[in-house]
């Protein structure tokens, strides 16, 4: 088995990856769009620079621009054809009708002027004498001195843009799509997993004999060494998580490593064990490619959006983000939801020793006794904590260790630890039975002495 580092997408993936190269051109387009108006980088730099807070739309304090990427979906929840439509809004100031804002050139005064009095739709939402108020910015109106004056007026104009329009539909198309791909990818995995589910479950179940036993003994070591290995995601408070692709590869090549040193693969016997260990190695490569192509257009689209910024000064970095997760979502994690259904379709077909422990003796629960609280603890360990009148559970202090009586004792769950851990169930009765011939007879006593005399 071989976990590449080089990773060879197919064909319809590379179709649907962030078109960077296409992207750019249009932010040139944007770019010149914006300069043609007097809104160059410059200028948009020198008004954000001021503005200390996003403005809302009706206290602008000062001379402020907006920059919204509104979505366009049914009853305000972005559906799956949810469009972005970018909208760059301006509040300018009026005096006597004639632009006043000193920041901005001559030019862009004009323009926007202008675009104030030609736009009748957007004069609507001209902020009347009155509303402005009763803003919190009535202060610094009235510092202005002359600005007091009624001829002063704040007009929020929107400036017709075309290209960033077309910059955010090609973005937002593209990120769809491999959302699209992602989810279609994660259901083939997640059929995959089922199938070996089933396989791996035929291959270890105990009923069909030493083999099985035999092979049930090894995927419980690969299983664990598997779990140590969090691959695609740690739970561990150190580096919890979701790993990159780099450290996916590595761990999985730990693995890989401790399964070649203990000859895993060697020790499983029946034909079936060994398919399946090749089927669980390819949904992980599987895994593994659909965890780096994310990466990979997860990368494209901040570095083009950060360039989107640099050369504009909009700000989309921190909106555009926002607005794809609350639509169809990139940063979402199949590894996350892979891993969980393989521990819950794979693992739980191979159970592991230490989710049926007793967590007083940390040795295996058997003889099984259910407290009322749920919690099981072997039998052993609760008379011991009765005789010490210990009345409560150790894991939840509910009262329930003094009502347990032969009714609470789990015969399904016990008849299933003899099934998958017969020698861990064996070695306890042992254990149990010396503890309480020492009871008997004495610390002295062991079983040993008993056979030889
Ligand atoms: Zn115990
Ligand atoms: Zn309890």
């Amino acid at each position: 088995m071989k976990f590449a580092q080089e990773f060879h997408f197919p064909r319809k993936w590379v179709e649907c990856a962030i078109p960077y190269g296409q992207l750019k051109k249009c932010l040139k387009k944007v770019t010149k769009e914006l300069e043609e108006i007097g809104l160059d980088k410059e200028t948009l730099t020198r008004l954000a620079a001021d503005q200390q807070h996003p403005p809302s739309d009706h206290t602008p304090a000062d001379l402020a621009f907006s920059y919204h990427l509104d979505v366009d979906g049914k009853d305000g929840k972005p559906a799956e054809s949810a469009r972005f439509r970018p909208r760059l809004t301006v509040f300018i100031h009026l005096e006597d009708g004639v632009a006043v804002d000193a920041k901005l050139s001559p030019s862009t005064r004009d323009f926007l002027q202008k675009l104030a009095f030609s736009n009748t739709a957007i004069t609507d939402d001209t902020l009347s004498s009155d509303s402005r108020l009763s803003v919190p910015s009535r202060a610094f109106y009235s510092s202005q001195g002359s600005a007091a004056s009624n001829a002063t007026d704040i007009r929020q104009v929107e400036v017709p843009l075309v290209f960033d329009a077309e910059f955010f539909r090609i973005l937002q198309t593209d990120v769809s799509n491999i959302g699209t791909l992602q989810e279609e990818e994660q259901a083939k995995l997640e059929t995959q997993i089922a199938a070996l589910g089933e396989e791996l479950g035929k291959a270890v179940e105990p009923s069909r004999g030493r083999r099985a036993k035999a092979d049930l003994d090894v995927w419980r070591q690969i299983f664990e060494l598997y779990l140590d290995a969090r691959v695609f995601f740690s739970s561990r408070e150190s580096d919890h998580g979701a790993r990159t692709s780099t450290q996916a590869v590595e761990q999985l090549h730990w693995f890989q490593d401790q399964v070649v040193q203990r000859k895993l693969v060697q020790r499983l016997r029946s034909g079936t064990s060994h398919a399946a260990f090749n089927n669980f190695v390819r949904i992980n490569t599987a895994l593994l490619s659909i965890l780096k192509f994310q990466e990979i257009n997860r990368l494209a689209v901040t570095k083009i959006l950060k360039k989107f910024d640099k050369r504009t000064s909009l700000g989309v970095s921190t909106t555009f983000p926002v607005a794809v997760r609350s639509g169809h979502s990139l940063a979402g994690n199949v590894a996350q939801d892979v891993c969980a259904r393989m521990s819950t379709e794979l693992i739980s077909v191979v159970p592991q020793l230490d989710d049926y422990l007793c967590p007083i003796c940390f040795a295996i629960a058997y003889w099984p006794v259910r407290l009322q609280c749920q919690h099981v603890f072997c039998s052993r360990c609760l008379v011991k904590m009765s005789r010490k009148d210990e009345r409560h559970c150790p894991l939840c202090r509910a009262d329930t260790i003094m009502l347990a009586g032969l009714e609470n004792f789990d015969a399904d769950r016990a008849a299933f630890l003899r099934k998958y851990f017969p020698k861990e169930v064996k070695e306890k009765v042992r254990a149990n039975e010396r503890e309480r011939n020492q009871e008997i007879f004495g610390p002295s006593y062991n079983s040993v002495h008993c056979c030889t005399m």
